[in-house]
């Protein structure tokens, strides 16, 4: 067996570990002679595996104990609607700041639910940068300020966390979660599909502050109203129950591996390679502000675009894979999340130097 270097933005690579233990429990979870796949969520195997992953998830990113956390379906883009409709609360109006397709999504289904202000975009940039905070058009009296913390197709991140005081911050944190350490009391709410950094796609993580809940909009489904979901320890509909066996193994992983601290030296140290090279070279052109550089996608586009199907090719012929950018930007992208061994972006480099030594 010989894996590839999957550089797919998601759903994306998982630690190889976590798979092997998946797959030595596949048939007899721990002597229960049963698969994850096939036990009760209200069984008691499952209800510890549900609550040792939630454990694990608090501790790994520290999430106060005023904080629900949820393991729920539907999506980051569920979540687009679902945040205005548990978080309006009686307000007409909330703030988004826009900084790529991402934002520009949730912008858009926002607009179904309630009047939404976009309080800074950098469309005129391109979307290359996020908007410093000076600029940002702030409303006092919106029921949230929404962002995309890392902009999964743009490549743009926010290395810094916005101050919204009274209005609750809320983040589409999909791509960057778990990578690094966030102060989760900075936040009214994070929310976050797994396909990226935690898991098999089918599970959204929510974690929202509990003075937050209780206000949904009548219209809003039980099984994605939070509160009703927080009270029934997000069962009140059957989980994704394999999801979040996968999710606690990778939590457990991260933990061995020393933590966010630690996944954050082994991503800076990951993207610096991959950036380093870019800015020596001119046969190769990263688009974004050095500042707003995300640690986890890195687009970039080659000198020649007739070249990128060639070099999309022999990428594929060294088992470098999904390195292709996504169609509304071109070029290429590489995404490195936690699971990406520094060996993966090495051999990227390697092959992009040679590369250009023959198309240069
Ligand atoms: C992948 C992604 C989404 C979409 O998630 P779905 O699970 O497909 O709903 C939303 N936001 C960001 C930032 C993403 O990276």
């Amino acid at each position: 067996m010989t894996r590839v270097f999957n550089f797919s933005a998601g759903p994306a690579t998982l630690p190889e570990p976590v798979l092997r233990t998946a797959a030595q429990e596949m048939l007899d979870w721990h002597g229960s002679g049963m698969s994850v796949m096939e036990m009760s969520h209200r069984g008691k195997e499952f209800i510890a595996i549900h609550a040792e992953a939630e454990a694990l998830l608090r501790e790994l990113l520290g999430v106060p104990a005023n904080y629900k956390v949820l393991f729920l379906q539907g999506g980051a883009i569920g979540q687009n609607a679902l945040v205005p409709m548990n978080l309006l609360r009686g307000k007409t109006a909330a703030d988004y700041v826009d900084t790529g397709e991402w934002s520009k999504k949730s912008i858009k289904e926002a607009r179904h639910y309630c009047s939404v202000n976009v309080a800074a975009s950098s469309a005129a940039g391109g979307y290359t940068s996020v908007p410093k905070q000076s600029t940002w058009k702030l409303d006092p009296n919106a029921a949230y300020v929404h962002i995309c913390s890392n902009e999964t197709i743009g490549g743009v991140e926010y290395h810094w966390t916005p101050d919204t005081g009274a209005v609750p911050l809320v983040a589409d944190m999909s791509s960057n979660i778990l990578s690094r350490p966030v102060d989760v009391s900075r936040y009214g709410l994070i929310y976050a599909g797994a396909q990226k950094n935690i898991g098999p796609a089918g599970l959204t993580i929510v974690i929202v502050r509990d003075d937050l809940l209780g206000g949904a909009l009548p219209i809003t489904p039980s099984a994605f109203d939070y509160k009703q979901q927080a009270e029934a320890d997000s069962m009140l509909n059957t989980p994704p129950t394999y999801a979040i066996y996968i999710a606690g193994l990778v939590f457990n992983w991260i933990k061995a591996q020393g933590g966010l601290k630690a996944m954050e030296a082994h991503n800076r140290a990951k993207a610096a390679v991959l950036y380093d090279f870019l800015d020596a070279t001119s046969f190769y052109t990263s688009p974004v502000a050095r500042e707003d550089r995300s640690l986890m996608n890195v687009p970039f586009k080659l000198k020649d675009e007739a070249l990128d199907e060639a070099f999309l090719k022999g990428a594929q012929a060294l088992r470098m894979l999904q390195l292709k950018g996504h169609r509304s930007v071109g070029g290429m992208r590489a995404s490195i999340y936690n699971a990406m061994p520094v060996e993966g972006v090495q051999a990227l480099v390697a092959y992009m130097k040679e590369f250009e030594v023959r198309h240069g």
